[in-house]
């Protein structure tokens, strides 16, 4: 039976305020914390029934080995598990915590789909990771021998980091260029820590540097240095710049003091959490302190908004969505762990406009229900009229999603081919773009997509450019 992890806080609670001090008590929580978390861990993995038909792998866009790693852990022989789970992913611990595993791996598992809830993949995933950083099993991935050539990789999020490691520790130079002060990307300033502690982002980079990539950081291209200027420095390029620009919204008092991006929200949250001095959070702009607080969106990006305003202290916190729980795109668990949190979900609701004369005070809100469903299979939302209400508020969260900035006119490189999204058009098994050399992965390539499939793509890309820089053509141009 697996062991209460409160037991020892209760047996020696008597003791502990005098004789035990702060920092000894920390240490008592953690080694209980461990000991519960291995436990755990032993159970999930001993559940995997070794199916055979491993559909949580073949849903994993790594691929990961799940059954074999979990047989491992169930088997005690943990050490063997880390690097069979790290061979096929170079952020596991990352993956472990903020995947949607209900979307992907633990929602195929057989156990899951015979209604005896799935095994926890991600949490043993993450269990086994941080066991590995805690032993020393994690090592830095500096190549054995070093090469001349040098690539360099635009954006330091997950997919350039990825490829950065995949690529130093086969010999090359490595440079990853980032306009913010920290790597990382939305690792860093858009997930926020309660989902994913900025330590666990950091120690990779921190691995990264002493492995021998180089960062130039506070540096945006196209504006601190060109890309023609760039493509002349280095052998090859990696575009992994994400996606930034944030939709917005219209109507009557859309411009009203209180209303603020979603990421320029996430974002000052996340610097507060470095200790950084971050004018608008301190001033009140962007801290949902006190606040009425109402989100406008419908996928992952609000659910981390509302469940930031609720650590923030807001009074209340309100997600409208046009359309209802069932046809959400966002993750249900996401959902369930938003509203046990007290956040208030206004389904079938769409913002008109904003009433106030200088700061926002409510939102006029149109109701709406579900008509026939689109080409795509989804509902479509339609307008009740005449239903309109207007929902108080002091901070307003837009939501909506982030769509490519335009690369080619930014960059001066009208030859760099985008779709119609404005997403990089490139070759999705070399991940090779219009312009020979150049190389494009993650959320520039997908749209807003996961950061599992971003590390996917700066692996594949890692190895396409070793083969474009091994090919003759590139070791004749030397
Ligand atoms: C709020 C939020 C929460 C999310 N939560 C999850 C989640 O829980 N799970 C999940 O799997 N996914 C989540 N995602 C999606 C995930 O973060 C992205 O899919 C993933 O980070 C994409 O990786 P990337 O490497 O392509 O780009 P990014 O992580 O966006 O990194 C791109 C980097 O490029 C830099 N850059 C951009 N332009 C330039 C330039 N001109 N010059 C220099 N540098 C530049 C940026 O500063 C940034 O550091 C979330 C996204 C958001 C916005
Ligand atoms: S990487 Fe994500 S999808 Fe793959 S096993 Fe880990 S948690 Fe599941």
């Amino acid at each position: 039976m697996a062991k209460q992890p409160m037991l020892k806080f209760v047996t020696t609670s008597k003791e502990m305020p005098t004789k035990r001090t702060p920092d000894e008590r920390r240490e008592d929580f953690a080694e209980i914390y461990r000991e519960y978390a291995a436990e755990k861990a032993q159970e999930q993995a001993s559940r995997c029934s070794q199916c055979g038909v491993p559909y949580c792998q073949s849903h994993c866009p790594l691929h990961n080995n799940i059954p074999d790693w979990l047989m491992l852990t169930a088997t005690g022989r943990l050490q063997e598990a880390y690097e069979l789970s790290q061979s096929t992913n170079t952020f596991p611990e990352i993956c472990g915590r903020i995947c949607p595993q209900d979307r992907l791996c633990e929602g195929n598992c057989v156990i899951e789909q015979s209604g005896h809830g799935t095994v926890t993949i991600g949490a043993v995933e993450k269990y086994i990771t941080d066991t590995a950083w805690e032993k020393g099993w994690v090592k830095v991935g500096a190549p054995l021998e070093e090469r001349d050539q040098s690539v360099a990789i635009i954006g330091a999020g997950p997919g350039g980091l990825a490829a950065a490691d995949n690529l130093r520790r086969a010999g090359l130079q490595v440079t990853v260029y980032d306009r913010y002060d920290r790597a990382g990307g939305l690792l860093t300033y858009g997930i926020p820590g309660f989902k994913l502690e900025k330590d666990v982002v950091m120690r990779r980079v921190e691995q990264l540097e002493a492995a021998g990539v180089q960062f130039v950081l506070n540096c945006t291209v196209g504006e601190d240095i060109s890309f023609d200027a760039i493509r002349g420095k280095h052998d090859a390029v990696l575009i992994a710049t994400g996606v930034y620009k944030s939709r917005d919204l219209g109507g009557k008092g859309a411009d009203l003091n209180g209303i603020v991006k979603a990421l320029d929200y996430l974002t000052a949250s996340n610097r507060k959490s470095f200790g950084d001095e971050v004018e608008d959070f301190d001033s009140g702009r962007l801290d949902a302190k006190g606040k009425r607080v109402v989100v406008i969106g419908g996928g992952d990006t609000d659910m981390d908004c509302v469940r930031t305003a609720v650590r923030q202290g807001a009074t209340s916190v309100k997600l409208l969505y046009r359309r209802d729980r069932d046809n959400m795109p966002g993750s249900q668990r996401e959902v369930q762990n938003a509203e046990e949190e007290g956040v208030d979900f206004v389904w079938l609701t769409a913002p008109a406009g904003f009433e106030g004369t200088e700061k926002v005070e409510g939102v006029v809100v149109q109701k709406m229900r579900l008509g026939a469903p689109d080409l795509s299979g989804r509902r479509s939302p339609e307008l009740i009229e005449g239903a309109d209400y207007v929902e108080p508020a002091d901070l307003v969260i837009k939501a909506l999603g982030f769509e490519p900035e335009e690369l080619p006119a930014l960059w001066d490189v009208p030859e760099l081919t985008v779709t119609r999204w404005g997403t990089i058009r490139c070759d999705h098994t070399t991940h090779a773009t219009s312009l020979p050399g150049v190389y494009a992965v993650g959320d520039i390539v997908r749209g807003a997509s996961l950061v599992v499939w971003a590390i996917r793509d700066g692996r594949e890309a890692a190895q396409s450019i070793l083969d474009y820089l091994a090919a003759p053509a590139a070791v004749a141009a030397e």
